[in-house]
């Protein structure tokens, strides 16, 4: 595959440059990553040269869709890959700042039961520039409403711990040339045992979060099937040198879902798995989004406060995340999942490229 634009060194495009003096080099790298524009709104360009680089820093995303919701507070784009394959972004407003959630691979091959992503099963990886790209252009779009892009979590499309060296190469990029502080970037996994490690000594102390959605094997072993290959007590195991080397406090995902995960007996579990750990793991309890192929539903709104009252009163910090963009399908991969018929669904929320834009 040809290289796209955010997947060239400083170096690389100093050579597209041919013999322009260096200041040009910096020229384009401003504008790439700190204006995040297009090479034809580089105005201390001259014309011909925006002109030749429109052609020799091609772009990675191709818009297909944009979905609003939350009052123009979350944006989720369906992206579509050079070679077709499709992958999804979400821009999250706040009041005072914005997150960014990327994707690192198209489709997964995880295959966790109530994901959708996971139920599409797994295209490839993704590369440097079509991580980094996804960053830059909603950065784009949170400058133009006012807002700094300061944290981005990996835990759209993918299993980035499966794709750990264009991961950890977007984390430079992020981190250097965006300028993201390290500790506002978190790179989720289901628990593939030698991505923790990596992570544990890679350069930048990026966050952990690790989707435990239940702990006991036999009962992960079904939702998340990696599971089977790394069990638990490997997977707490790498959360425990990870935090030998970091001293960062590890974050475990918990989707809840009724009746599989969301009892008293769970909560008890998931407190002495979150104790094994030291400081004691903060839990993220998500309420489920609803996928097409998964038949059992979210716990409801009092079982998960019930359940995180629970989780409190044995000494481990829970938080619920706040749903976003749940009418929009924001949920990992379903916007993805729905192929051609994205275009045709008549809802409300719905809009497309050319009418929505954040307000
Ligand atoms: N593969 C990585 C990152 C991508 S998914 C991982 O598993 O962590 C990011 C988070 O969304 C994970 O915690 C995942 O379990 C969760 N998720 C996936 N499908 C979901 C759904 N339908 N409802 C709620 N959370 C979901």
């Amino acid at each position: 595959m040809s290289l796209s634009r955010y997947d060239l060194t400083r170096q690389q495009v100093a050579e597209l440059l041919d013999n322009a003096p260096k200041y040009r080099t910096d020229q384009v790298w401003e504008g790439m990553y700190r204006d995040c524009s297009e090479p034809d709104d580089w105005s201390t360009l001259p014309r011909a040269l925006r002109e030749r680089l429109s052609g020799l820093l091609p772009r990675a995303l191709t818009e297909v869709l944009r979905s609003v919701s939350d009052d123009g507070q979350t944006i989720k784009y369906l992206w579509g890959l050079a070679d077709g394959n499709r992958i999804e972004t979400v821009l999250m407003l706040y009041p005072d700042r914005a997150t960014v959630c990327v994707s690192s691979q198209a489709g997964c091959a995880m295959a966790c039961s109530f994901c959708a992503t996971g139920q599409a099963g797994f295209s490839r990886h993704l590369s440097v520039g079509e991580i980094v790209e996804q960053v830059a252009l909603a950065r784009r779009d949170a400058a133009g409403v006012d807002r700094r892009v300061s944290n981005i979590v990996f835990m759209g499309m993918g299993e980035p711990l499966a794709n750990t060296e264009p991961v950890f190469e977007a984390c430079r990029r992020i981190h250097d040339d965006l300028g993201i502080s390290a500790r506002s970037i978190t790179v989720s996994t289901v628990g593939v045992v030698p991505g923790i490690r990596a992570l544990a000594e890679f350069e930048l102390p990026v966050n952990l979060a690790v989707s435990l959605h239940s702990a006991d094997d036999a009962s992960r072993d079904p939702i998340v099937p990696i599971n089977r290959r790394y069990p638990l007590d490997a997977v707490i195991g790498a959360c425990q040198d990870y935090l030998r080397v970091r001293r960062r406090r590890v974050s475990f995902e918990w989707g809840m879902i009724s009746g599989v995960n969301d009892r008293a007996e769970d909560a008890e579990l998931l407190a002495d798995l979150c104790h094994r750990l030291e400081p004691s793991a903060h839990v993220n309890l998500i309420p489920l989004n609803p996928t097409p192929g998964y038949a059992t539903v979210g716990s409801g709104h009092q079982t998960v406060r019930g359940f995180q009252r629970r989780l409190e009163n044995l000494g481990v910090n829970a938080t619920i995340r706040r749903n976003r963009g749940t009418e929009i399908d924001a949920a990992c991969g379903q916007l993805a999942a729905q192929g051609v018929s994205i275009g045709r669904r008549p809802e409300r929320n719905r809009q497309t490229t050319s009418s929505a834009r954040p307000t």
